[in-house]
């Protein structure tokens, strides 16, 4: 388990970040800016707990500004022209927005990227039995967890069952103040004494992600009652058979909403920052431009977690395609001018970065580490060891963003994941890097990274989004 680890390894001569503790910048009236952003930030993730519910809560809050689904624009051959605003939907898990510009595509786009999926426990395609007259769901951890974390606490149900004749059903359990919620039992302390000498990766394993749902038997069933009884609520609340799991994306997640955080309530607690800070902000900050020169673009993706695989992941050709259609519709389609869009594109490429926490000050170097209230986090690399898996942005690239940044007054900081050596840890930047596009990643710091409550601070979310906003005006 993660033991306090001694600062001995700090050299004294390593200075500390001297930058501007950015809450004492502000007015009175900057101040409420910050916090109202931050509230229907903590509404956001309240609300969004998976891939699927982020898309189509983007979705709302795009069309609230005017944007139209692409798929129309392309069935009604729909031509683009700048200032337009367009989505194009994929699968329901990831999307891209984008703000048609003044400039033709070939010269490029303002890319703002992040992902939407977090780490969780996913239902098992065959989840549900019964053990000892209680019935429990089985599953399978998505992404990088601490297993030891997940058990004990309140979890909700999210996700969807389709039927076989494809109707889809959506589930949200544990949400509502009035719902009952799930939960994975721990071993008591009074007989945890072998497991208390496992390691912190064995303390809890896989397989002891299970979730308890029902201790009540149906009367008259022979065998496996209490499942028999669960089974019986979802028929009679949802109208399926157990057979639908076999085609249902379920999702275990931390039950309840976002909390402010601090006496002051400086910070916000929430499950699943990482990385739908860094979508909310990207498209917050998209939603507010209405013309540009050169088409700017937010991405919002799924898999990231799980190394940006399969069709909704950042190595899909979907992005690909959507820049195709876009460039379609604007009457100047050819497979070469697609290459030299995205060749001639900036993006920021946004992910959460781990934010110095003084309880484990010795797995960071100082003047290289995120710290809360000081702005945007640029990692100009990622990766672990040698830089290894890093995307490792230009310099000309990161000299003109704090040009651009500079311009709007908009704090920021670089950083690490880390000491040399001590992990590391990797993003999209280095897919998007393929096209030969300039990339960087840059993002929100965050406390306790795939915790079920990670902790952020409202001034570097709200910085941020300003980042992003002078990222658009300016590159
Ligand atoms: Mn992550
Ligand atoms: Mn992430």
């Amino acid at each position: 388990m993660a033991a306090k680890t001694s600062a001995k390894s700090e050299k004294k001569t390593e200075k500390k970040n001297e930058k501007q503790n950015t809450w004492l910048t502000y007015t009175d009236k900057q101040k409420k800016e910050v916090f109202a952003f931050n509230e229907e930030y903590r509404q956001f993730i309240s609300g969004c707990k998976t891939e699927r519910e982020c898309v189509k809560e983007a979705i709302r809050m795009a069309e609230a500004k005017g944007y139209k689904n692409l798929n129309d624009c392309i069935a009604k051959n729909t031509k683009l022209k700048a200032g337009d605003k367009v989505y194009l939907n994929n699968m329901g898990k990831a999307i891209a927005f984008f703000l048609i510009g003044s400039e033709p595509l070939e010269k490029g786009m303002k890319i703002l990227g992040a992902h939407i999926d977090s780490p969780r426990l996913d239902l098992k395609q065959v989840p549900l039995y019964e053990d000892t007259e209680m019935a429990l769901l089985d599953t399978h951890y998505y992404g990088g967890i601490k297993k030891y974390q997940w058990v004990t606490l309140p979890l909700a149900l999210h996700g969807v069952i389709v039927k076989k004749d494809g109707t889809q059903i959506s589930v949200c359990i544990g949400e509502d103040p009035a719902d009952p919620v799930v939960c994975i039992s721990d071993l008591l302390i009074h007989l945890s004494a072998k497991q208390m000498e496992k390691n912190g990766a064995k303390v809890i394993e896989g397989e002891d992600l299970n979730i308890l749902i029902g201790s009540i038997p149906l009367k008259d069933e022979e065998k496996d009652a209490v499942k028999a009884n669960v089974l019986k609520i979802l028929k009679d609340k949802y109208d399926i058979e157990e057979d639908d799991f076999l085609s249902a994306e379920i999702e275990a997640v931390p039950a309840g909403p976002a909390r402010d955080l601090g006496l002051d309530r400086s910070m916000i607690t929430g499950y699943g920052h990482d990385d739908r800070v860094c979508a909310y902000t990207s498209l917050a900050a998209l939603l507010e431009m209405d013309k540009i020169d050169r088409t700017a673009v937010c991405l919002l993706v799924d898999k990231e977690e799980i190394g940006s695989v399969g069709a909704t992941g950042m190595t899909s050709v979907f992005f690909e395609n959507a820049v195709a259609e876009v460039m379609n519709l604007q009457g100047d389609y050819s497979e070469l001018k697609v290459r030299r869009a995205l060749a001639a594109s900036h993006m920021l490429s946004s992910d959460v970065s781990a934010a110095y926490d003084p309880n484990y000050p010795a797995v960071n170097e100082k003047k290289n580490t995120a710290y809360f209230g000081k702005g945007l986090v640029f990692n100009k690399y990622t990766g672990s060891r040698g830089k290894s898996g890093s995307n490792d942005a230009n310099a000309e690239f990161m000299a003109a963003i704090r040009g651009a940044l500079g311009k709007h007054n908009v704090p920021f900081q670089t950083a690490e994941l880390g000491r040399v050596d001590e992990g590391g840890g990797g993003t999209i930047a280095y897919i998007m890097a393929k096209y030969n596009m300039q990339v960087i990643d840059s993002g929100v710091a965050v406390l306790c990274m795939h915790s079920p409550w990670e902790i952020a601070s409202k001034t570097d979310i709200f910085e941020a989004k300003q980042g992003y906003v002078a990222f658009l005006k300016e590159m």
